[in-house]
């Protein structure tokens, strides 16, 4: 089959990485973007202002298959004076994405390829026929050989009990862009962030540096691990065979996943695990104990957690669903404390700021508000007045759906009961004819595939799949 038109939908991380990926391995003739947002737009690199960085170090952001410098080379080039272990304001990622589509555009018009963007929302693809039909939400169509969806997260996540607040003035469903919510707070408010992972973090900080009190509220009351980068040795350290042999649905797989890092760091650097890790119980002991093992450069899990990551993402390709969605709420509670560890910096201010009291942390969950002048707040163990609520509770994984039929694919349409399968080569399968249909799912839309995709780093891989799929289909090779 001739894959002349090939369609992007959503111009984000994956979106624009798919694009280069194209560029480079694929004889496409023309490429049609479809997003309601200008090239390169992603909530977590365009909304973020200057002071706020990435939880990933730059040798580990590139959206260049096969170049993992590539971002340590254009922040060079743009006189920064940087090493692959720094974490760099997110902004910086922003002007990356947007630069390297403009050069990889330039590219592309020299080779013939025509480009054009639909500024809409996709709705549903039909695949029942050749070509697929795409619907937007403002009733265009659009029909294409191929497709890669790269629509990135869904929804913010609202426990139901804020729902009934959602209009008002000083409720923010998430932080972002936090310049507006720190324009709008009079100084001096106090501000209650739900949520204590990454970006409450970030947003208490600022508030905290631009005078305000705030309390983060969550179930765990926990703050994530410290880590000094995210960048892996060159060398592998982890023991695959060993790995390879975990049983997914062991009872207790957390633990056995934990024992096969705690082996491997043994091995490579005499150090186990519970060494690199602080048993204190108050948060902030741990931190405190986490940031100074992080300064003395004792925590080695750092060194081995993207090769974990690849490990797990390869092996759980290729899991059924229901052992995936076990791994997820078994082993994710576990994992994720290291995977979304803070980088040092945070943590040096959020320790200041907790032991300063102009952060407080609290752990519970809301069970009864009442919206006055003020916020009235009240949890398990206690209640507080406050003139500010935002939620910093993240967003949902996309879901898609499928009709009754099997020949239309729905973009967070629930009243189908049906959810896309997205296959181990990240496409959607077709039940009906037993095969997978041109359409890719890439970055964190192939979230129900691969659950651990919310970084950069995995989406440059998938995307270099997904571009060799094209020149082995076509054969042409770039050069
Ligand atoms: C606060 C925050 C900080 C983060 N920091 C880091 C970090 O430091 N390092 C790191 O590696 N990762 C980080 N991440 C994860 C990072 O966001 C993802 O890895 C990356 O953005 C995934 O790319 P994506 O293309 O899947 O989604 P996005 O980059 O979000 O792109 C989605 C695109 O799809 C478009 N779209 C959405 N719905 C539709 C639709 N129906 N039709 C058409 N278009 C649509 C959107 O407009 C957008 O352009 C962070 C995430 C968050 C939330």
């Amino acid at each position: 089959m001739q894959f002349d038109n090939i369609t992007i939908i959503g111009n984000g991380v994956s979106g624009i990485a798919t694009f280069i990926s194209l560029i480079m391995y694929s004889n496409v003739k023309n490429i049609t973007f479809i997003s309601p947002n200008e090239m390169g737009y992603s909530e977590a690199f365009s909304e973020a202002s200057k002071e706020m960085i990435c939880n990933t170090s730059v040798g580990s952001i590139s959206i260049v298959p096969n170049n993992q410098n590539d971002f340590l080379l254009f922040l060079i080039s743009i006189g920064e004076s940087v090493t692959v272990d720094d974490f760099v304001p997110r902004s910086l990622v922003e002007l990356y994405i947007k630069k390297r589509y403009e050069l990889f555009y330039g590219v592309a018009l020299s080779k013939g390829i025509v480009i054009k963007h639909i500024k809409d929302k996709v709705q549903c693809i039909n695949y029942s026929n050749s070509p697929y039909l795409i619907k937007t939400e403002n009733n265009k169509e659009h029909l294409t050989d191929a497709i890669v969806v790269c629509s990135g997260y869904a929804n913010n996540r609202i426990p139901s009990m804020f729902e009934k607040h959602l209009k008002q003035e000083t409720f923010y469903i998430n932080p972002y862009p936090l310049k507006k919510v720190i324009e709008k707070s009079p100084r001096n408010s106090n501000v209650l962030v739900i949520g204590s992972k990454l970006s409450a973090i970030e947003t208490s900080i600022h508030l905290a540096k631009n005078k305000h009190i705030v309390t983060m509220l969550s179930p765990s009351g926990e703050i994530p691990a410290v880590r000094g980068h995210t960048v892996p040795l060159r060398t592998s350290i982890l023991n695959k065979n060993s790995f390879e042999k975990i049983n997914f649905k062991d009872r207790r797989l957390g633990k056995k996943i934990i024992n096969e890092i705690n082996k491997s760091l043994i091995k490579n650097f005499k150090n186990p695990v519970y060494s690199q890790v602080s048993r204190e119980i108050i948060p902030i002991d741990r931190l405190s104990e986490e940031l100074n093992l992080a300064l003395d450069g004792k925590i080695y899990w750092q060194d081995i957690m993207v090769e974990v990551i690849d490990k797990l993402n390869e092996l759980l390709l290729t899991q059924d669903i229901d052992v995936k969605n076990k791994f997820i709420n078994q082993c994710m509670p576990i994992i994720d404390r290291y995977m979304g560890a803070c980088s040092i910096q945070s943590a040096e201010i959020l320790l200041e700021k907790l032991i300063d009291n102009k952060i407080k942390l609290r752990n519970g969950v809301v069970n009864k508000i009442i919206k006055e002048e003020k916020w009235n707040v009240f949890w398990q163990d206690g209640s507080e007045l406050f003139d500010t609520i935002i939620l910093a509770t993240g967003r949902e994984y996309p879901s898609f759906y499928i009709n009754d039929n099997d020949n239309e694919v729905f973009f967070n349409k629930k009243e189908f009961l049906k959810k896309a399968t997205i296959t181990k080569n990240y496409r959607l399968f077709n039940n009906k004819m037993n095969s997978e249909e041109h359409i890719w799912f890439v970055g964190i839309s192939s979230h129900s595939a691969i659950p651990l995709i919310n970084a950069i780093y995995p989406v440059t891989l998938q995307v270099q799949e997904v571009g060799e799929w094209f020149r082995l289909n076509e054969n042409v090779t770039w050069n």
